[in-house]
């Protein structure tokens, strides 16, 4: 489907070496396993976030360790407003500005083209063309990425590592919340007073776009709200090696 990537990026770890580094990690505090991915790739490491709590929580422990470390939000143009105010939120508390990344297209040209939204008729399309095109172009150069997933979100995620090799970005993936519940990003929020979006306060626990993101009731799954109706659960960004092809 469109346009693929061209990269001269190579596995930095063979999977005997990428074991013993997620050996050597098991246990480690999230903020260690950050430390060692700055130290690791100097000026090539990368996070993208969509502002939820989670990824509020690694801006704040990135903010101690290196602020140059280069963070990025797909700006699909179907942000809630209230995802947009965090970004001037965390700027203006550590002083980071989260660039934006944007599609090829505005959403009225891509609507236009479409004749209407895409998000209900074809998601797969949407997110591919809003989310993983521009972030193709945005990782060029980079050597890793910084992810915020935890391992109990999803099926799909308990497989994940610590560290991997990210096949569809040739990218080393950085996982340093996977040991986190829920309970614990929470507590760190509120113990250092972390910026978050405000949706989470209204039934929201995970945010995407808001055509495809609704609140959850009381003992539904936190993802229930994402895509809600439809068989497609991620947006193809973090979806493991076996789950390719299914994601996007
Ligand atoms: S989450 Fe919805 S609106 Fe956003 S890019 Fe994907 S399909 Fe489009």
């Amino acid at each position: 489907m469109g346009q693929e990537r061209s990269t001269t990026n190579v596995p930095r770890f063979t999977p005997e070496e990428l074991a013993k580094l997620n050996e050597s990690m098991r246990g480690e505090k999230p903020e260690n396993i950050l430390a060692w991915g700055i130290k690791t790739f100097p000026g090539k490491l990368m996070m993208a976030t969509a502002f939820g709590v989670e990824g509020c929580c690694i801006i704040h422990m990135i903010a101690q360790i290196d602020k140059r470390v280069r963070i990025i939000n797909l700006e699909t143009g179907y942000q809630f407003k209230e995802t947009l105010l965090v970004r001037e939120q965390i700027k203006e508390r550590y002083g980071i500005e989260v660039e934006y990344i944007y599609p090829e297209k505005t959403v009225t040209e891509y609507e236009k083209e479409h004749g209407g939204p895409l998000y209900d008729i074809r998601p797969d399309q949407c997110c591919y063309d809003r989310k993983i095109l521009p972030l193709r172009k945005a990782v060029l150069g980079y050597e890793a990425w910084i992810s915020a997933i935890r391992r109990d979100q999803t099926d799909v995620r308990k497989s994940a590592e610590a560290i991997s090799w990210d096949t569809k970005f040739q990218l080393v993936k950085i996982n340093p919340l996977l040991d986190w519940t829920i309970k614990d990003v929470w507590s760190y929020v509120m113990k250092n007073q972390i910026p978050y979006n405000k949706l989470h306060d209204l039934g929201y626990p995970s945010i995407g776009c808001e055509p495809c993101t609704r609140a959850v009731q009381d003992g539904e799954d936190e993802r229930s709200g994402r895509w809600s109706g439809k068989t497609k659960k991620e947006c193809g960004l973090h979806v493991v090696e076996h789950e390719q092809g299914s994601g996007i």
